[in-house]
């Protein structure tokens, strides 16, 4: 698989390629990850990529042209699945969208920044917008690292057996059952007993009703009626 993210902070998205399961995946060939800085793309001689709005206002606004410039420069060389605009009120991500998006061969993320990207790049140039929450954070920066997690970790191959995110939770519509390790007792804090008889059909057998409960719990703290 391979994500390009379009972005004028670079810096904020290494440190997340560098570490644990992206890196691995980037290791091990299951990722091509690019991240592009737009002020390279800026025609502008002081490399801007954003201007006043029209209109007036406060706040700047991403123009238009480095990032198509970008965008074209990426599609001469690539079929893109989806070109992606992290934004607030985009399609609000879910287990489902990363299950889908996981499936694709490549993909474009664009990180607006500051008011936001010119209303033309969302009506022309992009395919999809994705949400991570209904706040506002102040760049797209944070969003693209939560959706390129959420999606490479689904990629075959990127996780190990031990941690198969089909278990983990959301991916069949459940919570996922409550977890345990060393010690047995921390400060009369006990690991269940169940846990610790070795019976694997009892064991799975209260882990399954331990999911559902937790799943009921979580339908009515969040309000969900199915
Ligand atoms: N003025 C815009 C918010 C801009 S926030 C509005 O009122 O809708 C600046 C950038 O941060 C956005 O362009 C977007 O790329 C990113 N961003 C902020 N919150 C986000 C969220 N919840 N999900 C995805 N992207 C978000």
């Amino acid at each position: 698989m391979r994500i390009d993210i379009l972005t004028c902070q670079p810096d904020l998205i290494t440190s997340f390629y560098s570490h644990s399961i992206i890196k691995r995946a980037i290791d091990f060939n299951k990722l091509q990850l690019n991240v592009h800085n737009l002020h390279d793309y800026s025609l502008d001689k002081h490399k801007k990529t954003d201007d006043y709005p029209y209109g007036g206002g406060a706040g700047l606004v991403m123009k238009i042209e480095p990032i198509d410039r970008c965008i074209c420069k990426l599609k001469e060389e690539n079929n893109y699945d989806e070109i992606i605009y992290m934004s607030p009120d985009g399609e609000l991500l879910n287990q489902q969208i990363s299950n889908e998006l996981s499936l694709k061969e490549n993909i474009i993320i664009l990180c607006g920044h500051y008011k936001g990207v010119d209303e033309r790049v969302r009506q022309h140039l992009i395919t999809r917008e994705i949400s991570i929450g209904q706040y506002v954070l102040s760049g797209g920066e944070l969003p693209a690292c939560v959706l390129v997690d959420s999606i490479v970790r689904l990629s075959p191959g990127v996780l190990g057996d031990i941690e198969s995110a089909l278990e983990d939770s959301f991916q069949d519509n459940m919570i996922a059952p409550p977890i345990y390790t060393r010690p047995e007792i921390y400060k009369n804090y006990k690991v269940p007993d169940i846990l610790l008889t070795g019976d694997t059909k009892k064991i799975n057998e209260w882990l399954y009703e331990q999911s559902v409960i937790r799943t009921e719990k979580y339908k009515n703290k969040n309000n969900i009626h199915n």
